[in-house]
């Protein structure tokens, strides 16, 4: 019997299994596929408090300085790297808007401050000259997401766990004291399960007879050919409709927030042309070098979230042995903290910060009683 058994493998289950592990549990986790090849592995890699909401700032805060002492705890460099990032106003109402956005941020403990146009096109020289105002963050950056898999798995094995990759999990039963979870033919007996399947986490809820909805959300990233260095820092824009880097590597990453369509029933995911056409123009009016710069790919993923946008983290409601970790936007940065968060709480400790109570969304029914 596990103590607890972790269902699905992307940034959010791989940091708690990690956490419940060192702890002293025995865990297992079981993932559909490999462990971050979702929203975990195809997300921009960006570490911007500029672009997290302003009550998760102090988590970012904490996720940010995990990812950059990963070699300690994760025992893998991941390719972190702090550039600092800009937020541009291309009008005096947008200005406006950034000044009311980043205050609430900076109130929030951000080390963000505002610039002038000339100041942001020092920082970053790229720049066009279109701009009139602009955020400044020294501490925003990025590491390589392609990698969050194979150092989880590095450390999770080496921690004990039980990896299951290619299980997919298609029911939870109660038995006893704990609980049976059904992957195919191999069931997998636990006192304790952490839900953490990320947008497919909505019928694992109705199985447990957790009347919460989760809505699925779908956005790309997009990457051009290695070019020469066009760019420094991490920039975004007033409205949070733009994320570029350029990586070590030389290719740029353009993402942003601009909606593609998915599906978690059908795992079917395309990107909308004349959005990648929107966020293009905007990423080339920001950068004008970009547009003697081809793009090569592009790719959507899918993000969880619900009605309130704010995480869940914490015991489902009336369960106090199912957890479920998720809709946590800007969970790439967040995540090993939060995975850290609900880990102290299954394991009996005081978390050293609020979670994110599941009870919020009402009462359970207890289907699985
Ligand atoms: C395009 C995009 C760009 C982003 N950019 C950034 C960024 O720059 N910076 C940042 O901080 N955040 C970013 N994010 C957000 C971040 O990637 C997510 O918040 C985070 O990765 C969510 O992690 P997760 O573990 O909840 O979900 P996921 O990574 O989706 O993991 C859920 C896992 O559950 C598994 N699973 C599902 N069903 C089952 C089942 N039945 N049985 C077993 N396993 C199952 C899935 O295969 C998957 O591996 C971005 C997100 C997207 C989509």
């Amino acid at each position: 019997m596990y103590d607890a058994a972790v269902i699905g493998g992307g940034i959010l289950g791989c940091a708690t299994a990690l956490h419940l592990a060192r702890g002293g549990m025995k865990v297992v986790i079981a993932e559909r596929d490999s462990l971050c090849r979702q929203a975990s592995g195809v997300n921009a890699g960006t570490h911007s408090m500029q672009m997290k909401r302003a009550a998760l700032i102090p988590y970012a805060l904490k996720g940010w300085e995990m990812w950059r002492d990963a070699p300690q705890w994760l025992g893998m460099e991941v390719g972190f790297r702090t550039t600092g990032g800009l937020t541009l106003a291309f009008t005096e109402d947008e200005a406006e808007a950034l000044k009311t956005r980043m205050g609430r941020r900076i109130d929030a403990g951000a080390p963000i401050e505002m610039v002038t146009a000339e100041r942001a096109r020092a920082i970053e020289p790229g720049l066009s000259d279109t701009a009139v105002l602009a955020s400044y963050c020294p501490i925003d950056g990025f590491a390589n997401a392609a990698l969050t898999g194979l150092a989880m798995r590095r450390a999770l094995l080496e921690d004990g766990v039980d990896v299951r990759e290619r299980s997919a999990v298609d029911g939870i039963e109660r038995d006893g004291g704990g609980f049976v979870v059904r992957a195919g033919e191999t069931r997998l007996a636990a006192r304790r399960v952490v839900l953490a399947a990320g947008v497919w986490a909505g019928p694992m809820l109705a199985w447990l007879g957790v009347p919460i909805d989760i809505v699925c959300g779908a956005r790309h990233v997009a990457v051009t050919e290695r070019t020469r260095p066009i760019m420094r820092t991490i920039l975004g824009e007033a409205t949070g409709k733009l994320s570029i880097i350029q990586p070590g590597n030389g290719t740029v990453l353009i993402g942003g927030g601009w909606p593609a369509v998915g599906s978690p029933k059908h795992g079917s995911m395309t990107v909308i042309p004349k959005n990648l056409v929107g966020n293009f123009q905007l990423a080339c009016a920001t950068v004008p070098a970009l547009t003697r710069t081809r793009v090569v790919r592009a790719w959507p993923g899918l993000d969880a979230n619900v009605a309130d946008h704010l995480p869940l983290v914490g015991a489902l409601p009336g369960l106090d042995d199912a957890f479920i970790i998720g809709c946590v936007r800007g969970g790439y940065t967040t995540g090993p903290y939060m995975g850290r968060l609900l880990g102290e709480l299954i394991l009996g400790r005081e978390p050293e910060m609020a979670l994110f109570d599941p009870g919020r969304f009402g009462q359970a029914s207890h289907a699985v009683h």
